[in-house]
This record gives C-alpha cells, structure tokens and sequence, in this order.
C-alpha cells in the first residue's frame, strides 16, 4: 500500500478563502502534503485541476465544491463535491437529487461539518445538516476544526486564546459527530466513509474593535488530514493519479489524522481471513475467524470498537491483534498525548464485516 497525505475542504479566494489555488499548492508543499481538494463554496472552478510543482515538490490539486441551500436560514445542508466534474450548484435544494447526479457523474459526497454548534458572538451560524433522509452519499467529514472552535468556544476570552493556541484547543471530532457517525455505519448497511476536513479560509474574526485571525492554511494543512492508501504508486500522469485517489476515497481506504503531535504515516488497520487480507474501508462476508490487526506508527494508546462500542482498549503497543467470529463494524481510535492532554490522533475507517 502506497500512503498519501490530502488535506481536504479548503475554500480559495474563489469564495471566502484568502489565496489562490497556486498559492494553496506552495503551502500545501511546505506542509509535506502529496494533494489538496479545494471545496469553494457553491462554485466549481473549471480548468484549474492538475500537478502543480516540481519534482518532490509536486502537489496535485483536486477542485471539488461546498454546495449549500441559500434558501435555508442559515443556508445549510452543506456538501462537499469531489471529481463531479460539473456544476451542482443546480441540485443544491434537494439533498437526494444533488447525491444522484453526483453519482451518475462518478463524484463523491461527504456531508460537512455534520453537527455544528452556533458561535454568536462571532454571527457565526449552525450549520449542521439537517435532511437525514437521504442515501447513496459516500460520506462525511469526521473532524472539522472549525466546528470545533465554533463548539468549544465559550467567551470572547476563550476564542482568544483558541485563535493564538490552535493546538491548545484541538481534542479531536465532536463525540456528537463520532456517535452520529457511529450509528450510520452500524444500522445503515452500508459503509459511510469518514474524511478529515479543514475548512480552511484563513479567516478574520471582528469583535468590536479586536480583530482575531483563525489559523492560517499551514497550521491547517499540518493539522488534520486525510491519508489515503493507494494500491500503486502516484506516477506524475495528473488524470491516472486523480482516477486512483478518487478510488480509494471511496472505498474508504484511508484514516482521518491530526499529524501535529507527531506524524501519523505507517498506521494500518487491516483484517485476515480465508479469503485473504483486507484494510478499512473494505467489506468482507463473515466465514468463521476473521483477525484484525492494528499497526500504529510508535507506541499509543488504542482502541477497537465495534458497532461503535469500544470492545478492546491497548496502552503502550505499536501491534495490536485481535481475533474474532462476530460479524460487525470494526474501527480505531488511537490517541496521542500533546500539549498535557490526551487527543485523538488516528480515526480509521471501519471493516465492515458482515454476517
Ligand atoms: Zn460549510
Ligand atoms: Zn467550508
């Protein structure tokens, strides 16, 4: 398996974002990132995707879109679009139908930002997704960093300090959103693959007089990221590259990171059986034993859960077996201590082992 690193969810100053998509491939460089999905919102910006860079320097650049219901107050139900290859901006009242056309068209969709909490202070709206009756969609965004300063955000003080201190306040995905996402993959049937979003636009916040800046696209970009496992190597040809990304998001081989503690590369959640070896994202019909093994990048604590329930907890390990004939969705959670606190590090996608 080749390890990719994206980051995912970025506006441009296409919409409410500060750079362009060059700028955006320069950072994501310095960042160490291998691509950037660039989301702006209710716009697709054509002609614009490819390599940009040089050599080790390459970033491949994907534009997708954050489609959201102006008609709504607050304008919700907000979609990120990857690979659709057209406008959707036409669907963007019906949840369903805008799934179906990304679909017929070969995209992806993750909801974003999932549950949400209002930041008044700032006239910062919810804008969590409120149409659950839909299906067909690929995903959802598990962690986004600016949903959490909007949930963990209490005061003009505490905004303050979250703003200047990011890596203070980063915990992990909301456990609403974790318990949502939980119950998705665990009574739909079906896999619905999470992604780590940053929703960065470099954003400045006004309160009176006091101005405060939201974390820069580098502090994001080395922040919270989407690994993703490719079968093959990335060979420098832009629409072969972008065919095998694409595929692997949506079979959900990849794990949502927060690489600032400490890189997270070499993490690998895969299952064996009979019929082979399998890794998240993948489904597989439960015949007899099946053995999950969690490999991390150096001694965490981790843990197994299935169905969304933690069923084994491991300290201090970098392998972790277990064996098991219980059909279930199996998924990791591993965390890392950073800055006095215990904080999510790696959520991978479940196996999906049905019965
Ligand atoms: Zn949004
Ligand atoms: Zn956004």
């Amino acid at each position: 398996m080749i390890e990719t690193k994206f980051a995912i969810h970025i506006h441009t100053n296409y919409s409410d974002g500060n750079a362009s998509h060059h700028d955006l491939a320069k950072i994501a460089s310095q960042a160490g990132l291998d691509g950037i999905i660039t989301t702006d919102h209710n716009i697709w910006v054509e002609g614009i995707e490819g390599y940009y860079g040089e050599g080790k320097k390459k970033t491949m650049v994907l534009v997708g879109e954050e489609i959201h219901d102006r008609t709504l107050e607050p304008p919700g139900n907000h979609m990120l679009v990857v690979n659709a290859q057209k406008e959707m901006l036409p669907f963007s009242q019906e949840p369903q139908r805008l799934i179906d056309q990304i679909n017929r068209s070969g995209g992806l969709s993750f909801i974003a930002h999932p549950v949400e909490d209002a930041l008044e202070m700032f006239g910062e709206k919810d804008f969590s997704w409120r149409n659950w009756d839909i299906e067909q969609f690929t995903g959802i965004e598990l962690w986004n960093q600016l949903s959490e300063f909007k949930s963990v955000t209490t005061d003009l003080f505490s905004a303050a300090i979250n703003a200047v201190f990011p890596k203070r306040m980063s915990l992990g995905p909301l456990d609403r959103t974790l318990a949502l996402w939980d119950e998705l993959i665990s009574t739909r049937g079906k896999p619905v693959v999470a992604v780590g979003g940053v929703d960065a636009h470099r954003l400045i916040k006004g309160f009176g007089l006091i101005k405060i800046k939201l974390y820069p696209y580098l502090h994001h970009f080395r922040s919270v990221t989407t690994h993703i496992l490719l079968p093959t190597p990335l060979t420098g040809k832009f629409i072969d590259d972008r065919n095998k990304v694409i595929d692997a998001l949506r079979k959900g081989h990849c794990f949502v990171a927060y690489d600032l503690p400490s890189p997270t590369e070499g993490f690998l959640f895969s299952a064996h059986n009979n019929d082979g070896t399998f890794i998240m994202g993948d489904q597989i019909r439960m015949t007899g034993g099946l053995t999950l093994q969690i490999r991390l990048p150096h001694r965490e604590q981790c843990r197994l859960l299935k169905d969304g329930k933690a069923i084994k907890e491991w300290s201090d390990r970098d392998v972790c077996t277990y064996t098991t004939t219980e059909p279930g969705v199996y998924r990791v959670e591993v965390l890392i201590p950073y800055k006095g606190k215990m904080r999510g590090w790696i959520f991978s996608n479940p196996i999906y082992a049905w019965r």
